[in-house]
C-alpha cells in the first residue's frame, strides 16, 4: 500500500522565450488505497503534477514523498495510463499486456512464471470484457477496447500507485460510462492508490474518494472536496 504526499510543490519550465510557471504551492495527500481525482481546465498543470508524481519530471520546489520517503527517479511501484493508448502494433493483445513484465525481465527463460503471468493477463482481460480478444492485434480493436488493454497492461505490474491522465478523454459517452464501472470494480478488487486526472467533474465525483479542483495559471489548488457515498 502506498501513501503519497506533495508538499509545497512548484514547477517552472524554462523555455526559449522565457519561463512558464506551471504549478505553485501544491499540497496533496493521498492515503493508501485512496482514489484521488484532480480536475481543472486545460493548462492548469494537471499533467505536470502527474508527471512529477510518476517521477518523469522534477518539481522546481517542494517535495514529493512516497510512503514518507523522497521519490526516486521513477516512482517505485507506479503504473501510468495516458489518454492515448500506446499499444505496440506488431504485438498481439496479450503480448501487449505482458510487455511491462518482459521489460523487467521476469518472463524470459522462466516457464512457470510465464504460465502464471499469462493466466493473470487473461484474467485481467476478461475482467474488462475482452475475453477472446487476446490473440487479436491493436488495429482490430476499437478505441475503447484498446484503452482497456492499456489499463490491463498497467495492472499486470501490480502497481501500488495507479496514475491516470485523462484515460477516458478520447472515448464516446457510452464507452466512458462502461469504463468507469470497470475501473471502480478493479480499484475495489486490487486496492491500489489512484491519482486520476480529468476535466470531467462527472468522472471525478463518480470514481473518487476525494476531488482536488485546480485553476491556472500558475496552477494552484482551489478546493479539496471529500466525496461520500460514492460507491454504487
Ligand atoms: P493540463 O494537464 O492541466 O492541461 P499541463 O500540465 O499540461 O496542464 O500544462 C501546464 C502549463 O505548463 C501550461 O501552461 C503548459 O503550456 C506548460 N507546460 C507544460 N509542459 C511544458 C514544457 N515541457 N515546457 C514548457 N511549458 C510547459
Ligand atoms: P468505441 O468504439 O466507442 O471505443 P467500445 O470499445 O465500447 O466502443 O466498443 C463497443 C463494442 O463494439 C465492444 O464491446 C465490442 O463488442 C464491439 N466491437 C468494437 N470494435 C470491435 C472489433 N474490432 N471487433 C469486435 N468487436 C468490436
Amino acid at each position: 500500500a502506498t501513501k503519497l504526499e506533495l508538499t509545497n510543490v512548484g514547477k517552472v519550465f524554462q523555455t526559449r522565450t522565457g519561463s512558464v510557471e506551471a504549478l505553485r504551492n501544491i499540497y496533496l495527500s493521498v492515503e493508501s488505497g485512496e482514489f484521488l481525482a484532480v480536475v481543472g481546465p486545460s493548462g492548469c498543470g494537471k499533467s505536470t503534477i502527474m508527471r512529477i508524481i510518476a517521477g518523469l519530471d522534477r518539481p522546481t520546489s517542494g517535495h514529493v514523498l512516497l510512503n514518507e520517503k523522497p521519490l526516486g527517479k521513477i516512482a517505485e511501484g507506479a503504473a501510468v495510463v495516458f489518454q492515448k493508448d500506446v499499444l505496440l502494433a506488431w504485438r498481439s493483445i496479450i503480448d501487449n499486456v505482458l510487455f511491462p513484465l518482459e521489460l523487467k525481465g521476469i518472463t524470459w527463460f522462466d516457464r512457470p512464471s510465464k504460465q502464471t503471468n499469462r493466466a493473470k493477463a487473461l484474467e485481467l482481460l476478461e475482467s474488462v470484457g475482452l475475453k477472446g480478444f487476446e490473440d487479436k492485434y491493436p488495429h482490430e480493436l476499437s478505441g475503447g477496447m484498446r484503452q482497456r488493454v492499456s489499463i490491463c497492461r498497467a495492472l499486470i505490474q501490480d502497481p501500488k500507485l495507479l496514475l491516470m491522465d485523462e484515460p477516458f478523454g478520447a472515448l464516446d459517452a457510452l464507452t466512458r460510462e462502461q469504463m468507469m464501472y470497470d475501473l471502480l470494480k478493479l480499484s475495489d478488487k486490487y486496492g491500489f492508490t489512484t491519482v486520476f486526472i480529468t476535466h470531467s467533474i462527472e468522472e471525478a465525483v463518480f470514481l473518487s474518494d476525494k476531488v482536488v479542483v485546480m485553476s491556472g495559471r500558475p496552477g494552484t489548488i482551489l478546493k479539496e472536496i471529500p466525496i461520500e457515498l460514492h460507491r454504487p
